[in-house]
């Protein structure tokens, strides 16, 4: 029997790593997986997943610069948390159309609190700063919520785009000139600012205090977000690398029913990017 078949639609998508993730948790569970990368064109989304579950494809993982459009793809069959997030990264096709759902949150706050727990911190009653108020953070601001923050900032430099992220939430919402005096327990980082080699002009003190600085994007190198944080005191640095595999993992569960281990595949992972430096 051929194995299920799933893809990562996105564009561009060629560095997309889900495939190797997704190979790495069939080895590991036994359960066959045939995984692979769509690049859709920009104005193709849709129809490149009709096309794709048309020829029996049974799931989807949505990358750049889809997801909104996912989530619309998906109409009313979508998760409370995608409704939530208002984004998409993850459909199932089953017998009555595409179920959406979002694993972004989950994959970070998983990661998270293994780091956390490493260290003895925690992320209930933490002070969490959230920089940024792109695709990326519309994913996780609930799940950050959910595990019951003291506090949640989210910093932005367009103070519309931050407003309405935190609009209906018990979040708060500031401008990068009014976070110079504050003091943080988690500060996540969700700009695109790492991918093009940006510096945050973020203020010092802000990293002070902190247990944990996390920079969404991953690399083979600490990002300059993750150099600031160490040069500021924060006791523990990561990047993205941890959240990729585990809103993979949870993609896993939820379209084979079985979850996967993730440590082994974090490790595998950072090995090769090291390796390709
Ligand atoms: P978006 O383009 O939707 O949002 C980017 C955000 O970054 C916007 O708020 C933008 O502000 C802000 N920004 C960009 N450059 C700067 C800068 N120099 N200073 C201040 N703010 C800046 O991207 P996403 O939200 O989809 O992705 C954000 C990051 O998260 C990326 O690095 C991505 O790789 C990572 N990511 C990682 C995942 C993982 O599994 N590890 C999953 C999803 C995302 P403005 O709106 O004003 O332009």
């Amino acid at each position: 029997m051929n194995a299920p078949r799933y893809a990562v639609v996105g564009n561009p998508v060629a560095h997309s790593l889900s495939p190797d993730i997704h190979a790495a948790f069939a080895r590991e569970t036994g359960l066959a997986v045939d995984y692979r990368r769509i690049v859709a064109p920009v104005d193709g989304f849709a129809s490149s997943v009709d096309a794709f579950f048309a020829d029996g494809g049974r799931g989807v993982n949505v990358t750049v610069p889809f997801k909104l459009e996912a989530c619309a793809y998906c109409g009313d069959r979508i998760s409370p948390r995608a409704r939530r997030a208002g984004a998409v990264n993850f459909i199932a096709h089953e017998t009555d159309g595409a179920h959406g759902d979002n694993t972004d949150g989950i994959g970070l706050v998983t990661d998270l609190a293994r780091l956390a727990g490493g260290i003895g911190a925690r992320l209930s009653g933490s002070r969490i700063l959230l920089v940024g108020a792109g695709g990326a953070a519309r994913g996780v601001l609930g799940p950050l919520l959910d595990a019951k923050p003291q506090s949640l900032c989210v910093v932005g430099r367009d103070r519309s785009k931050v407003d309405a992220l935190i609009a209906d939430t018990p979040a708060e919402g500031r401008g990068f000139d009014e976070i110079g005096t504050m003091h943080f327990d988690l500060v996540i980082n969700a700009t695109s600012a790492s991918l093009s080699g940006d510096r945050l002009s973020l203020p010092s003190p802000i990293f002070e205090d902190a247990a944990i600085a996390y920079d969404m994007m991953y690399a083979a190198a600490p990002t300059s977000f993750m150099v600031d944080a160490s040069a500021g005191g924060t006791r523990r640095v990561a990047d993205g690398l941890g959240m990729l595999v585990e809103q993979a993992a949870e993609s896993f569960f939820l379209w084979r029913g079985v979850r996967p281990q993730t440590g082994s595949v974090i490790a595998m992972l950072r090995a090769r990017l090291a390796d390709a430096r």
